[in-house]
């Protein structure tokens, strides 16, 4: 028999605000919903390791589903799934609500582009027998990380004729992999007395292609021409083809359960796919919504969103001034009237790295999906920081739908930080706050999310997409 509560106990109860670790607030049987769900997610990330592999995922479950491709000036009706192709690096989907476009529509962007190490220009090179690639780092990284992994090349070239290669090497069992060096302990005295963020340099980022030479007695550069020649075979690509190629390196590791209890999941990139599958999957089972439901998979968020795939860019305003002229109504007025969810990652409490968060606003793994008022650094700036009305909208959503989520903050006060899409949303005047999920070792090759922040985090895109009214 517990004994009757004190008036001060029952008086905490009703004024303290509660948090409970989601493996303690849901059933069995949702956990096992939860991780049900988390299984075609790693098959996701298992497909879609760059922008481009993304988008062409996102399209074609959206093509099942019966999602239509969008051109301007199409005429669209309520109920109409269509799709946006952004050069193949960003896709836009609508379901067209009942209600008018000019009370707004309902959109989550989550970005597809996550850090990883693309190639120069002009890659490759024999040094001392050895053939390597020149790269260039994509997006913020602890380079040191990236040395002694087994990585996998992703990407396109076009050659001279027009004509596009698509490259997808290391995922395959029996695929070769690639990989960038690091010193012996034995010989790294000099080395381990740089900082860490020089442990690797930016130029030492050189990856491993190759190493047995052309079976040729005078010819030089013999082992970088047994490579094109391997190349040229396969592709039919010569070394000037790379001139107009985007390259990339990516960590090769499959998703994987973390955990003897499996609740985790480590694997590359959850920042962001983590979001767009949410967001993705969320619109897919659409199909009557009274409010336009919109979700935007961008690319070159970890670069600062510049470019014309980025969210900087005009596209996704186009698309919404195109929609919205398809019936009558101006595009500012769908613009300003929009309810958006930023759906990006935000950075998890870690045991091992106490000291970075301020552990009353930290997020948790576990904890559900993560709101995240404002970002920035110093004095939040660069932050587009949402209105207490637009929080609280949020949070009765949540609320109303039993999803199991918190707030976050990405970091203590002066320590670092860091920006979304958000603010550039913000900027065109809709309405825009910051929901994802908790990442622990975020940006590395290796990053770590939990099974029911995942799922709860796709019951709030789906909740928000069929909020009535
Ligand atoms: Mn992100
Ligand atoms: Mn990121």
């Amino acid at each position: 028999m517990s004994k009757e509560k004190s008036a001060a106990e029952l008086l905490k109860e009703q004024l303290f605000m509660k948090k409970k670790h989601a493996g303690l607030v849901m059933t069995e049987e949702q956990v096992s919903r939860c991780d049900d769900f988390c299984e075609s997610y790693k098959d996701f990330l298992d497909g879609a390791k760059t922008e481009r592999e993304a988008a062409d995922s996102a399209i074609s479950l959206a093509k099942e589903e019966g999602f239509k491709e969008y051109t301007p000036g199409m005429s669209l009706k309520a109920g109409d799934k269509i799709y946006y192709n952004n050069r193949g690096k960003a896709v836009i989907l609508a379901v067209i609500g009942s209600e008018s476009m000019e009370k707004g529509v309902r959109l989550a962007a989550a970005h597809i582009d996550s850090p990883r190490i693309d190639l120069k220009q002009n890659p490759l090179y024999e040094d001392n027998e050895v053939a390597l690639f020149k790269t260039h780092y994509y997006g913020g990284i602890k380079k040191y990380q990236w040395a002694t992994i087994p990585l996998s090349l992703h990407g396109v070239l076009i050659k001279k004729d027009g004509t596009k290669v698509t490259i997808r090497i290391g995922e395959d069992e029996g695929d070769p992999v690639f990989f960038i060096s690091d010193l012996l302990p034995h010989l790294a005295q000099e080395q381990v007395k740089r900082t860490l963020n020089e442990g690797i340099k930016g130029e030492e980022l050189n990856i491993v292609v190759g190493s047995r030479p052309f079976r040729d007695d005078d010819v030089s550069d013999k082992v970088k021409l047994n490579i094109l020649s391997i190349l040229h075979e396969k592709y039919g690509i010569i070394e000037s083809d790379f001139l107009s190629a985007e390259l990339e390196m990516v960590p090769a590791f499959k998703a994987k359960d973390i955990g003897f209890d499996r609740s985790l999941i480590g694997s590359y990139g959850h920042d962001d796919r983590v979001c767009a599958y949410t967001a993705l999957q969320a619109i897919l089972g659409c199909s009557t919504v009274t409010k336009t439901a919109v979700v935007c998979l961008t690319d070159k968020e970890e670069t600062g969103s510049d470019g014309n795939t980025g969210l900087c860019s005009a596209y996704l305003k186009n698309f919404l001034y195109d929609i919205g002229e398809s019936f009558g109504v101006n595009g500012r007025t769908v613009v300003s009237n929009t309810e958006c969810l930023s759906a990006d990652v935000n950075a998890a409490f870690d045991p091992t790295f106490p000291d970075v968060v301020e552990k009353r606003n930290a997020a948790f793994l576990n904890y559900g999906v993560v709101v995240t008022k404002f970002t920035g650094a110093r004095g939040k700036s660069g932050t587009s920081d949402a209105s207490a009305e637009f929080v609280g909208k949020v949070r009765s959503l949540m609320e109303k739908n039993d999803i199991i989520w918190q707030t976050g903050e990405l970091g203590k006060v002066d320590l670092g930080g860091g920006g979304t899409v958000a603010a550039y949303l913000a900027n065109l005047g809709m309405d825009v706050i910051d929901v994802g999920v908790p990442v622990m070792a975020m940006h590395a090759p290796y990053e770590v999310v939990a099974k029911t922040d995942v799922y709860m985090t796709y019951k709030a895109f789906k909740a928000f997409f069929e909020e009535q009214g």
